[in-house]
Formats: C-alpha cells, structure tokens, sequence
C-alpha cells in the first residue's frame, strides 16, 4: 500500500501507545504504576485520541484502568478461565460462530484498535480461525447452507480494525443473499478511533443493501466526551445505521449509579441506545474487574428510580452453552 492510500485512521492505529511507560509519561504519572509481566500476556494498545480523554495525573481514570496492564492480572483466580463463554465450542466454520438463533458470529480479526484488559477474548485463538484467509469463502458457504440465518454480525477483534476492500469484499457477497436481512457491526472504533468513521467506510455503508447496526461498547461518558467521537456517531445515524451500546460492568470504572447514569444520558444525547449492561465474562485475567452480582442488581434497581426506562440498560450475563443472554435482573 502506498503513503497516499494510507487513510488517517489507519495512520493513527499504527502511532498508538504500545509502551506502557509511554502512556504513564503522556499522562504526567509516575513510572511504576504498571505490570511488565501483564503487559508481556496481553500487551498494551491505545490510540492518542482515546488517550486524550483521560484526565492527566490520575491513576484511577476510567478510560486508563480500562487499558493499563497490572499486576492484578496476573492472579490465578478460581472460576476464572481463558474461555468464559465457551466460543470456541461454537466454531462451526473459520472463524464463524454459531450460538444464537438465527445470527452467526464472524470472528473477523484478531486486530483491535485498543486492548481491553477486561477482554473476554483476550485468549481466543485467533490464527487458528480467521474467515477474511481465504477472501470469507468458508463463512459465506456455512450461512448459504443455513438459510435461517438472517443476520450477520460482523465482530472480533474489532471488524472496522479491516481495510475498506477487505469489508466490501464481504459486503458484496451478502448483498446477493436475500435470507441474510440484517448487518450487524460490534465495534469499539467509533469511539476508541472515530476518524474509522471516514467517507470511504461511509460510502461503504451505503451500498449495503440490509439495515445495519452498530453496538459500540463504551463503558464511561468520558469516552464519548470529544467531538470528533460526536461526529463519527451523528454520521453512522445519518448513514442509516441503527445504534446501541452494550456495556461491561468493571469495578473501579463504571461501578456506580453516577457512572451509569451518566454514561445512559450520554448514549442518548449522542443519538445511541443503552442496551446491555453485562457483569464481567469470567476471562482469566480479570478477576479485579469483577462486580458481584447482588451489587450489580443493587445498583439497576436505583437506577430504574433515577432514569426513564428507556435509558437502563439490559443487566444480562452470557453463559456459556446458553442460546441466549441470561437476563439477571
Ligand atoms: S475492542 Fe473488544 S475485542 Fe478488542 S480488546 Fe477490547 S473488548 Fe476485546
């Protein structure tokens, strides 16, 4: 690929933060408030303009805890492993998973534009599965066999971590089976990379056929806090993309009734819905993360008193096995 052809979203993924002494100096903190060793096991990734949300000389911001490696991590705890939701006995194809009725997962890439220590795939085999190899041949011919699959969700890694011609690749083909009515996207790019959100992808958008959604996993108002992230998402819904949010419940970072609501007002004014608000997959790794369930059901039930329905996400867990979301509350 030449310099010209480099799009600027592409340009700042490869300048990320990968050092995590580097993040520590960007943000005035002092040198030993990171783990060597968990950063070895799953290494540091955050683009500058996600860091440029966190608050300078705080060790606690929401935005860091959710991206710095610690040595909590390296904790052996029981209960915790490296599969927690069982995905990689769904594989039915490269890189294609079927669990739920009617929707099949692609496993797109391993490639993320941020690495989330709470990641429930942070162990996922990703060489070993990977649909987009041989041009999406193996995923497109299990959903053709399987006429009763009417919506694709296109996840990871981070699907919009794929060049432009790689996703129309895919978008041609889908566009010629009727049976498929929805695209589903599950990204964290428009809010971690939002210049993703760029009139090459926006054009792409526009030739598919189906109705497209987008979830894109913000955990805190202080990610959605910047305009460049406003925009990206104003122009997904101008595109036509229906928008939600899911959401991971992580101790030390949205484990609040102040941080919910916040974050539920935020997603709204922003033109997207709260959804889902998950407890903590149990990932190896993770464990420090991990908000109990009674105070998990504590925390929505204040919540329901302090907002409109429509703004109190979804409480569920995901159990591995299940064909659907386990509601917890
Ligand atoms: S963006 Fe998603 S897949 Fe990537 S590390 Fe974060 S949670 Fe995991």
């Amino acid at each position: 690929m030449t310099a010209s052809k480099v799009a600027l979203w592409q340009r700042e993924l490869a300048a990320a933060v990968r050092d995590p002494q580097a993040l520590l100096r960007l943000l005035d903190l002092p040198d030993g408030n990171t783990s060597s060793k968990a950063a070895q096991q799953f290494r540091l990734l955050a683009p500058h303009s996600y860091i440029a949300r966190m608050k300078k000389g705080d060790c606690h911001d929401p935005l860091l805890r959710q991206v710095l490696p610690l040595d909590d991590e390296l904790q052996v705890v029981e209960g915790f492993n490296q599969d927690p939701v069982g995905d990689q006995h769904s594989v039915v194809a490269d890189g294609v998973l079927h669990k739920y009725h009617g929707r099949v997962l692609l496993v797109t890439t391993g490639a993320c534009a941020v690495h989330c220590r709470y990641c429930f795939r942070r162990h996922f085999p990703y060489s070993e599965s990977n649909p987009v190899k041989a041009e999406w041949e193996g995923a497109l011919a299990y959903i053709r066999a399987n006429p009763d699959v009417r919506e694709v969700i296109l996840s990871g890694g981070d699907p919009l971590t794929l060049a432009d011609e790689r996703l129309a690749v895919l978008f041609r083909q889908l566009r010629d089976m009727p049976q498929v009515t929805r695209v589903r996207f599950h990204s964290r790019l428009p809010v971690v990379l939002p210049s993703r959100i760029d009139a090459s992808f926006l054009q792409l958008l526009h030739e598919i056929p189906q109705q497209t959604v987008m979830v894109i996993h913000a955990n805190h108002a202080q990610e959605l806090d910047a305009d460049d992230v406003r925009q990206a998402l104003a122009a997904l819904r101008a595109a036509g993309v229906t928008l939600f949010n899911q959401a991971v419940l992580l101790r030390g970072v949205n484990d609040s009734v102040q941080a919910q609501a916040d974050l539920s007002e935020s997603l709204f004014a922003h033109g997207v819905m709260p959804y889902y608000l998950h407890l903590l997959d149990r990932v190896a790794g993770a464990a420090h993360f991990e908000v109990a369930e009674t105070e998990a059901v504590r925390l929505l039930e204040t919540l329901r008193k302090r907002l409109p329905g429509f703004l109190v996400p979804k409480l569920v867990r995901e159990v591995a096995g299940e064909k659907a979301k386990m509601p917890v509350l």
